[in-house]
């Protein structure tokens, strides 16, 4: 079953069930306190919140999605990619817990001939919050999952909450079983990459108040109007119907992949270092490529920063597979744009546009690599031969200062030789150059140039210390 069938198939069966289909909204949150949209629930915060009437009670929608703090896990895990799309029903203030959990168990076991994913029930397991002894009745009673494939977890699996007073409850999710040949028995309390999560089902049910940490709140009591919200990832989904052993091997993120290695004349599956970049490659690629599509410029802060590291990335993980020279990328987000295009038909229709973004992106950085590479190696040989296991903090002072190496390349560059980075020396200097441009700025008492106005002018703002002077020394900014 390809991707784009999975929305479909997804959406159809609640359409038919009375949601009301939203489209995807831009990966451009509204909501101030977040950079980029990373749930299906996102957009209808301020239904949930009772700020705004919703178009219908009940409602379903194929999200674009964003997960930044993910992007350490992609390629290393079966499940993780920074880019990815939600599917998702949500009542609000309609139906709860005892329809959502049948109408999950209803779409993933029904046969595909009748408009399910086809599920063997023997396959799937289910988790529930510590004590929400009614979620597991209606898993247990309701649906019939005998109690062994029902596992209890805690805080930190299974609640649900914004982070500050408002609604906040339980979840209960469900595990795809892959079987022996990808890790040990027990549920997904035992082993998350054999038992892989699909489905999140989340009740909202209670309102909690201020309380001291994340998973630490008094619970105030029930909410007038219970809500649910729910989250599928279509990848993970995609890899079980298409029978792949994850999602990189997927239909989109595939076509990536595979042009990737061809391009870098990589062959996949034979190198567990080569295989991890080329699906940092595709799924980055197809990231990069989204988030410019939804009008996000690669910059030095914000979602401009995530933007640019995360092509940045893609461009260095193509060099250490021997790919260094000029359009790749352009390639790359060609065969990414026709393969997204099924679902996204404005990639098509705004492809030159995006072509432009990337590949300026791409010119820029293969100049700063092209002039700071010597010079990190050198670095990394003499600290190497002196026997320390990091690079001196003003090592990375100069790379950065004078060859416009953000830290975090840095750091990156110098985990892959095994090495540290001496980050305190690196902050102090660059403290100290703050603070010497300061005084300088007072000394000459520039007088219209105030401090604030300088810092900007040297990229300091806004306490962006990892990535400033970026461009400032090679130019192009
Ligand atoms: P995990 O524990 O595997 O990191 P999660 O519990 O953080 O997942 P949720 O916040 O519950 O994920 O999101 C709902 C669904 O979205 C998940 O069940 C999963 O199918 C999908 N999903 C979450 N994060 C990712 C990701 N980084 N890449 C692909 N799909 C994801
Ligand atoms: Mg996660
Ligand atoms: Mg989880
Ligand atoms: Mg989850």
């Amino acid at each position: 079953m390809e991707s784009a069938e999975v929305a479909r198939r997804f959406l159809k069966f609640f359409e038919e069930r009375g949601h009301t289909v939203v489209p995807s909204a831009s990966l451009i949150a509204e909501d101030p306190t977040l950079l980029l949209v990373n749930a299906g629930m996102v957009p209808f915060k301020p239904y949930f919140l009772g700020q705004r009437t919703p178009p219908s009670p009940r409602m379903t929608s194929a999200q674009k999605c964003v997960r930044t703090p993910d992007i350490e896990e992609v390629g290393k895990t079966t499940r993780h990619a920074t880019f990815f799309q939600m599917l998702g029903n949500f009542s609000i203030g309609d139906y709860f817990k005892e329809q959502a959990i049948p109408f999950a168990w209803d779409l993933l076991t029904r046969s595909e001939a009748d408009g399910g994913f086809g599920f063997p029930e023997e396959r799937l397991w289910a988790t529930v919050y510590t004590d929400d002894d009614e979620a597991q009745e209606i898993w247990h009673k309701k649906v019939g999952v005998p109690l062994e494939r029902i596992q209890r977890r805690g805080m930190a699996d299974n609640y649900w909450s914004m982070g500050v007073p408002g609604p906040c409850g339980p979840c209960s999710e469900i595990y795809y079983d892959r079987g022996p040949e990808y890790g040990r028995e027990g549920g997904p309390v035992a082993d998350e990459d054999r038992y892989l999560e699909v489905w999140n089902l989340v009740f909202m049910q209670f309102e909690r108040g201020a309380g001291t940490g994340k998973d630490d709140f008094p619970i105030l009591g029930e909410l007038p109007s219970k809500n649910i919200d729910t989250g599928m990832g279509l990848e993970r989904m995609a890899a079980i119907l298409q029978g792949v052993d994850n999602i990189y091997e997927t239909d989109t993120l595939w076509k990536v992949l595979d042009r990737a290695a061809d391009l870098t004349g990589t062959k996949y599956g034979r190198d567990h270092r080569s295989d991890v970049s080329l699906r940092v490659i595709a799924d980055h690629v197809r990231s990069g490529m989204m988030m410019v599509a939804d009008g996000i410029r690669p910059g030095n802060e914000g979602r401009g920063y995530v933007l640019r590291r995360i092509l940045r990335r893609s461009i260095r993980n193509l060099r250490l597979l021997g790919g260094e020279e000029a359009g790749l990328m352009h390639e790359l987000t060609s065969v990414a744009i026709k393969a997204m295009g099924e679902q996204y038909t404005d990639l098509i229709r705004t492809a030159a546009n995006i072509h432009t973004v990337i590949d300026a992106e791409e010119e820029s950085f293969l100049q700063t690599l092209r002039t700071g590479t010597a010079i990190f190696d050198a670095a990394v040989e003499e600290t190497k031969r002196s026997g320390k296991p990091s690079l001196a903090g003003d090592q990375a002072f100069k790379l950065h200062d004078t060859y416009g190496f953000p830290i975090d390349l840095t750091l990156e560059m110098a985990s892959e030789q095994g090495l540290q980075v001496d980050e305190d020396g690196f902050r102090r200097l660059m403290k100290e150059q703050r603070d010497r441009a300061k005084k300088d700025a007072q000394d000459k008492k520039t007088g219209n140039l105030d401090v604030s106005a300088l810092d900007q002018l040297l990229g300091q703002a806004g306490g962006a210390v990892d990535f400033i002077g970026y461009n400032n020394v090679i130019g192009e900014g």
